[in-house]
């Protein structure tokens, strides 16, 4: 998951920055409206948190530019808790906002919101390293091995593949996978898990599919 942060305040931004980064996202900064633009619109970002007081170009107009052309989803940010900015802001078309001063657990729960809301964009194939997973013709491969998976093994696989890098708790693979949520039981969550790593790492040196100690599971190249 990739997100593009567009402020000016180098505090706010590098402290932001390293939130998001502690938390697995990739992030990039920039520090004003016109540049912010541009890899907006040149990059593919999951997520932009868009300051609305920039310099070069505001908020409000780097918002507008970029909906004439993408639908990435945007998380406003400003100083002025006003109801016209929000409205403003809202027409637009961001997705969510934010006013400062914020808490940073408020502001990772919009992120994680937003990013669950979004689409998952056009990609049939899903690449970690030499594994590739076809959303289309419902294919695993590892290189030139193809592997067979169950439908619920490859519901698995694909969640944690569109979210690679994320960590997912049990509870949250349970809610996706099984559409319902177990009180105790996420130890089916684990045993399908080791299921799927028996099939896509086992007889590979390098690993992609990583426990977390007392937090659940990442799909990811750690080399
Ligand atoms: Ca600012």
């Amino acid at each position: 998951m990739r997100i593009l942060i567009v402020e000016d305040e180098p505090k706010m931004a590098s402290y932001l920055h390293k939130g998001l980064t502690e938390a697995s996202y990739t992030v990039d900064i920039a520090d004003n409206g016109k540049d912010g633009l541009f890899l907006a619109l040149h990059e593919n970002f999951d997520l932009i948190v868009l300051d609305v007081m920039l310099p070069e170009l505001g908020g409000f107009e780097v918002l507008k530019r970029l909906r004439a052309q993408k639908q990435t989803p945007v998380l406003l940010l400003t100083a002025r808790d006003t109801v016209d900015d929000k409205v403003e802001g809202l027409e637009l078309g961001a997705d969510d906002y934010l006013s400062k001063p914020f808490a940073y657990a408020e502001f990772l729960a919009r992120i994680r919101s937003l990013l669950r809301r979004a689409p998952r964009g056009t990609r049939d194939v899903l690449t970690i390293a030499d594994l590739e997973v076809d959303l289309i013709r419902r294919r695993v491969r590892r290189g030139e091995t193809r592997i067979d998976l169950t439908a619920q093994e490859f519901a698995l696989l694909q969640l944690l593949a569109e979210r690679q890098g994320e960590v997912l708790t049990r509870t949250f693979i349970t809610s996706q996978i099984w559409d319902m949520n177990f009180d105790s039981d996420t130890n089916v969550v684990d045993v399908a898990v080791k299921r799927v790593r028996a099939k896509i790492d086992n007889s590979f040196d390098k690993k992609l599919l990583h426990t977390v100690r007392g937090m659940g599971y990442v799909l990811e190249d750690r080399s």
